[in-house]
């Protein structure tokens, strides 16, 4: 029987496991951590019953993803729950410019520059499965509605700000620039604009859901999908050498793939990895880091805003100029005295994450790579400047700066979740410059992280395609 290792639980790790298990390969995941998941799992951080994301939270790329949603992982108890609101970013003179998966309501919070975000993000969201055919593999593929790509591509190239520039006022242009964002880079470098089309996109066609229970949920549903298909997780195990996953009788796996960012393929493949592979993987790039804030609260946030008091996630960065200049300095390796901070109420959403009257609150900012140092008030005086007296509603606060998310996670390196910096050659060319982004040069070992396209999020489609590429090489 053909048997298969995966290093690493996280969506891209299970993702891979799955599809092979699909072809009837007998798999093993390996989890360094005690339990699997990855990025995808909760805790309570604060106060008992309180269940927070320890990392991702909401699921714009989750629900629309082409490998996931083939899974029907509903039927392993996985439920999607979704905020009335889906996003909103806050501005200092009480507007807002806010996305929701009901056009009208993001039409009617971005005065006279609705028609234009209309005749952008329409056909976008209309189109958006068949695009995301595409776009979610690999950047050298035959593609399978070129017009559509052609399109989104021709925009997608351009730097955020640039495409910011069709709109006239703040709610439109903060909305747009807050998504761009969370790809932690400069946002007037080409293709800094990519993320925020599709996160967008995504919110109009399907909202930015969270798991009920947590996103612990999405891999509780994958394991279970996975058992049934006669695989296996250990936990416990970290990997720190290929010869480490050798069965009793001495054989090598068929396959191994490894949700792990490159520089431990480095690590675990040693002299096994080609002299061009290694060279490349060194010189690969991270990129800034998180700042994780958790807080159990008393009630809710008393957002200024009455929009903010539904939305499941609220972008804090303030102007257009001013997430700019932040995301500038960030990169340039100096925390912004305002940085961007994203803040989530999933409980509004999924009431069975609180306790009584105290409400989990996720919360991260974004600071240079490797930070050590102490960003929880900044994070603090940021939804106070939007929800004056939050303050005084806190009961508890659980930190995870840089270094303890990289100790959390080992992908996390220096704190970027991600696993790598999104520049524009590590948007269009990640982990490297190849036609064949998933292999590394050693037969059978194929890298299936978000360090491979399409990138960060929870999709599990870097592990589907590595997944793919691996079956074809047989
Ligand atoms: C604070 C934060 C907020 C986020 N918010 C969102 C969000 O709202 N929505 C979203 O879509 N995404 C979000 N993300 C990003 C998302 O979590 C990741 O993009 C996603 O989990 C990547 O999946 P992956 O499978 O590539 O890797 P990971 O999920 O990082 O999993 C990798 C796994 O491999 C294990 N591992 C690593 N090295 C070894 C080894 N040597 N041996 C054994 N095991 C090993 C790790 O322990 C880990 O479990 C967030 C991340 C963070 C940290």
């Amino acid at each position: 029987m053909t048997s298969a290792v995966v290093v690493g639980s996280g969506p891209n790790g299970l993702a891979a496991a799955i599809r092979l298990a699909q072809e009837g390969i007998e798999v093993t995941v390996l989890e360094a951590a005690d339990r699997p998941g990855g990025g995808t799992r909760t805790s309570e951080l604060t106060l008992p019953g309180l269940l927070h994301d320890d990392c991702a939270a909401f699921h714009p790329t989750g629900v629309v993803s082409p490998f996931l949603s083939t899974l029907g992982l509903d039927r392993y108890g996985l439920r999607w729950a979704w905020p009335e609101i889906d996003l909103v970013h806050p501005l200092d003179d009480g507007r807002a410019g806010v996305l929701s998966r009901e056009m009208d309501l993001t039409l009617a919070s971005l005065g006279a520059d609705a028609r234009s975000w209309q005749r952008l993000f329409g056909p976008l969201a209309r189109g958006l499965d068949d695009l995301l055919e595409d776009v979610l593999r690999p950047v050298a593929h035959r593609p399978r509605h070129p017009l559509l790509l052609a399109r989104f591509g021709l925009r997608a190239l351009l730097p955020a700000t640039t495409i910011a520039r069709r709109w006239d006022d703040e709610p439109a242009k903060a909305l747009f620039l807050g998504a761009a964002a969370h790809a932690f880079g400069r946002l007037d470098t080409p293709l800094s604009g990519s993320v925020g089309l599709m996160l967008t996109a995504a919110g109009h066609r399907a909202g930015w859901p969270v798991a009920v229970g947590g996103s612990q949920a999405i891999a509780a549903a994958m394991t279970a999908l996975l058992a049934g298909l006669g695989g296996t997780v250990k936990t416990g195990v970290r990997v720190t050498g290929l010869d480490q996953l050798r069965d009793l009788d001495g054989r090598e796996p068929d396959f191994v793939l490894l949700d792990v960012a490159p520089d431990a393929v480095v690590r675990i493949a040693g002299e096994r990895l080609p002299g061009r592979v290694r060279r490349a993987f060194e010189r690969y790039r991270f990129g800034p880091a998180a700042y994780k804030v958790d807080f159990a609260i008393e009630g809710d946030v008393p957002w200024t805003n009455a929009d903010a008091r539904r939305a499941g996630t609220l972008h804090l960065g303030g102007s257009a100029a001013e997430v700019v200049a932040a995301e500038a300095a960030t990169v340039r390796g100096a925390l912004a005295e305002r940085p961007f901070v994203l803040v989530g109420q999933q409980y509004l959403a999924d009431p069975s994450r609180s306790a009584g009257s105290a409400n989990p609150l996720w919360a991260y900012a974004h600071v240079p790579h490797g930070y050590t140092g102490d960003a929880t008030e900044h994070v603090v005086r940021q939804i106070e400047r939007f929800a004056p007296g939050f303050r005084d509603r806190v009961l508890a606060t659980h930190v995870r700066g840089p270094v303890e998310l990289a100790s959390y996670n080992a992908n996390y390196v220096g704190g970027d979740i991600s696993a790598g910096a999104n520049t524009a050659r590590q948007i269009a060319l990640r982990p490297r410059t190849t036609l064949h982004p998933y292999a590394t040069g050693i037969p059978g070992v194929f890298l299936c992280s978000s360090a491979t396209p399409p990138g960060g999020g929870v999709h599990g489609m870097g592990g589907f395609n590595a997944a793919e590429a691996a079956l074809r090489s047989r």
